[in-house]
């Protein structure tokens, strides 16, 4: 193995070294800080390096939340990277693009994300996950776009993209904060309806989608969706408390 690419396990054994450092260093020592901080941006070049690099037939959040984890810290500095093809714009790219066929990425990434808001204080944390936030309604508002624009054009091939339109739709109706977005729910809006004339939506029996209480607050078209897929879910009695 050359030293410029580090493994996996590697990283990780770095990584697990730097955070117990850190941790011993409760008096906060300026030089050891510094040294840290070093040792950190080291790290962080090295596993871009690594997860850029991975074969494609690997998901990122899939194969390797345990590296990409740490890494998204680094997501900080997205919007003032002026660079396309920076590494954090070009992992970006992969994940986003991973993000759009699998349940389990889209899992990891949120819940990495639910991770930092629990283990770190408010305010060292907020404006990282601001942006992550930001960059996420991006990217499920654009994907959503393409799908229509898809359906408009009569471009819609089910077999072929049935599991983005899956993914999406278990993404937003999981992680109901989406509708916050009010792009993001025009878009969602015309999606669900479009999808529907095609595929006649249902949920198999115990599947729990938080975000399907917020389809009774769109149009009057897109409620009739959500007041069957609410029944569907179980959970009708709750209903009636919203209408
Ligand atoms: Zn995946
Ligand atoms: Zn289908």
């Amino acid at each position: 193995m050359t030293s410029k690419a580090s493994s996996s396990v590697e990283l990780l054994t770095r990584w697990r070294r730097i955070e117990e450092d850190e941790e011993e260093n409760d008096d906060s020592d300026p030089s050891t800080v510094r040294r840290l901080n070093q040792r950190k941006e080291q790290w962080f070049t090295d596993a871009f390096t690594m997860l850029i690099s991975l074969p494609k037939e690997t998901h990122i959040w899939c194969g390797c939340s345990d590296v990409m984890g740490p890494l998204i810290e680094t997501f900080y500095n997205f919007f003032r990277d002026d660079r396309e093809d920076s590494p954090l714009k070009v992992l970006w790219k992969r994940i986003s693009g991973e993000m759009r066929t699998c349940a389990q990425c889209i899992s990891q990434h949120h819940q990495t994300q639910e991770m930092y808001e629990k283990e770190y204080e408010c305010a060292s944390v907020g404006p990282l996950l601001v942006v992550l936030r930001k960059l996420d309604e991006q990217r499920v508002t654009t994907h959503l776009q393409e799908i229509n624009l898809m359906i408009e054009k009569g471009a819609y091939d089910p077999d072929h993209h049935h599991a983005e339109v899956v993914s999406v739709m278990y993404e937003v109706l999981m992680f109901p904060f989406f509708f916050d977005d009010m792009s993001l729910c025009t878009e969602f809006e015309k999606f669900i309806e479009s999808i529907d004339n095609i595929h006649e939506l249902a949920f198999a029996e115990n599947q729990e989608f938080p975000g399907v209480y917020a389809l009774l607050f769109l149009n009057r078209r897109v409620r009739v969706i959500g007041y069957r897929l609410a029944r569907a879910m179980g959970k009708l009695r709750y209903i009636y408390m919203f209408s």
